[in-house]
């Protein structure tokens, strides 16, 4: 299986992503995460893209595009893929297709619709475990222990991207490169819309529906 899931930020594309590569037995990756690790690396990448990922506009297609399919390529990912967050360009997507072109292209493309002032509720509230990535709301979804990931006890963070100027941004980035993208995945017949506002449990839901 090899799948994409497409949607704004906040639209609950990282929480979904793990749930989907467990039902298919296969790895997800998210690009924003792997920008992320480069930075807590402090690798050249990682520092490059951090001066992208601040303002909150897109890091340039080459760089991008380098990294994923680097991820792709590696040989536990050759049997499928949950990729979240990728692609977000139209040049990302056609790259993607082309890599794929031979293996038969993408399975399913799922775009999580969410309306914009929830998105700003969710991310402003939004904490996140540094060490495992799981995503927990200060109001909506607090951890047990405040302050730690109720999974494997890591410290939690608030992303600086999340504050609400550059989740503005972020928005409007979306809205501007990410849009020809969905529209092109229409045109190709393999979108499957669902509506990302609902509780975690019924998307889930509407996930399985999608996969069958
Ligand atoms: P995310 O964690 O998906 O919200 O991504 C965080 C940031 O990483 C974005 O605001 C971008 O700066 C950068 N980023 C992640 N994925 C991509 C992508 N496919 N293309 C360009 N920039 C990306």
């Amino acid at each position: 299986m090899k799948i994409i899931l497409m949607g704004p930020p906040g639209s609950g594309k990282g929480t979904q992503a793990s749930f989907m590569a467990s039902i298919t037995e296969v790895n997800s990756v998210s690009s924003g995460d792997l920008f992320r690790d480069n930075l807590s690396r402090d690798t050249e990448l990682g520092r490059m893209a951090k001066t992208y990922m601040d303002r909150g506009k897109y890091v340039p297609d080459d760089v991008t595009i380098g990294m994923v399919m680097s991820w792709i390529e590696a040989p536990e990912n050759k049997k499928g893929f949950v990729l979240d967050g990728f692609p977000r360009t139209l040049l990302q997507a056609e790259s993607l297709d082309d890599r794929l072109g031979a293996i038969g292209g993408i399975d399913k493309v799922i775009l999580f619709n969410v309306p914009e002032p929830e998105l700003i509720k969710r991310l402003a509230g939004r904490i996140l475990c540094r060490k495992c990535q799981t995503p927990y709301h200060k109001v909506f979804s607090p951890p047990i222990k405040q302050g730690f990931c109720d999974m494997c006890d890591g410290e939690l963070f608030q992303r600086q991207d999340d504050s609400e100027a550059v989740v503005r941004e972020r928005l409007s980035v979306y809205t501007e490169e990410t849009s020809p993208v969905i529209q092109r995945y229409k045109e190709l017949g393999n979108l499957i819309e669902i509506d990302g506002s609902l509780s975690i449990e019924e998307v889930e839901q509407s996930l399985r529906e999608a996969l069958e």
